[in-house]
């Protein structure tokens, strides 16, 4: 398919033309910045990241989350990323919701994206992809991913609201900010309140926002018995309204997030092509005192 006619697919809200459009993002660079061109500006569709440890309950939050915006006729597209499986080059974040009800659903987009490795790739991809479901028309983009350092930096630098997902039993709230967890959330969700602790881990939440500057909704939900959705959902909504409403700080922060992981991975991906056989000729050129270390980075990454 050419890239005029797969954008104008696109466009027209074909899911085969997405799909197909998303495997040129994640494998080829150049193709997909020439049919992101034809795209027109971002900006329709709200972004929402979800990160937080492994098994907290994100895909099954996602889940609801998916049946609440249905209901009100809302299009929503799920990317699930998950940089943890370089090595296996499987997702296995989005399995949960792809085998969920919602997969059948024609309004809703379900796309996983595994890492392969640290190339940069996966940065880059990601933006494209969320501006190919803007265009595409969804009206909410769901972004998972698990909360282990550069993901999570490159999920709040393209979303527009960030919820970030605990659970009772993660140890304390001392383990949470060490994480770097407490700076990044707009919402904070204690998900599992059917357990135990769950109480207690919104008290240590609170307290540990009271010394700070800001103080983010923390709810306690339970993706299981449904239990605190709607306030999660109004909590999105309070910050989806002034997107709708055209606040443009929030459009300008998304795509200036863009616009950095696409350079950041840009940047990656050349050092990835260029850096093992060249590498190798500087560190026998370092060895013999002909060079430093950093005089070679620098040649490394010109
Ligand atoms: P993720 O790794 O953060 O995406 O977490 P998952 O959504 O895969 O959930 C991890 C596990 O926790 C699964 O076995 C879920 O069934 C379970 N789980 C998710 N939400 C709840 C909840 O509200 N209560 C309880 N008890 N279990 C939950």
């Amino acid at each position: 398919m050419q890239v005029k006619e797969l954008a104008s697919g696109i466009k027209k809200g074909n899911r085969i033309a997405l799909a197909k459009g998303i495997t040129l993002a994640e494998n080829d660079a150049v193709g997909a910045s020439k049919l992101l061109a034809q795209m027109g500006p971002p900006g329709k569709a709200f972004v929402v990241g979800i990160t937080g440890p492994p098994g907290t309950g994100k895909s099954s939050l996602v889940d609801r989350l998916i049946e609440a915006y249905r209901r009100d006729g809302l299009r929503v597209g799920v990317i699930a990323v998950d940089p943890s499986s370089p090595i296996t080059g499987g997702a296995l974040l989005g399995d949960r919701i792809r085998m969920s009800e919602h997969a059948g659903d024609m309004n809703v987009f379900i796309r996983s994206m595994a890492s392969r490795g640290w190339s940069g790739g996966l940065s880059r991809a990601t933006s494209q992809v969320i501006r190919l479901m803007d265009a595409a028309g969804y009206d909410l983009i769901l972004l998972e991913t698990v909360g282990i350092g550069q993901a999570d930096i490159e999920v709040v630098g393209v979303s527009h609201a960030v919820l970030v997902i605990l659970m009772p039993g993660l140890g304390d709230d001392i383990q949470v900010s060490k994480a770097g967890l407490m700076e990044i959330g707009d919402i904070y969700v204690v998900n599992k309140s059917d357990l135990e602790g769950a109480d207690v881990m919104v008290v240590n939440l609170l307290s540990l926002f009271r010394g700070s500057s800001r103080s983010p909704p923390v709810l306690k939900v339970s993706a299981l018995s449904g239990e605190g959705i709607d306030k999660l959902r109004d909590a999105i909504d309070r910050i989806r309204r002034s997107f709708v409403a055209g606040d443009d700080d929030l459009r300008l922060k998304s795509v200036r997030g863009m616009i950095m992981e696409t350079a950041r991975g840009a940047a990656m991906e050349r050092l990835a092509v260029v850096s093992e056989s060249k590498a190798e000729v500087l560190a026998r050129q370092v060895l013999a005192g002909k060079t430093t270390i950093e005089a070679a980075a620098a040649r490394l990454s010109a």
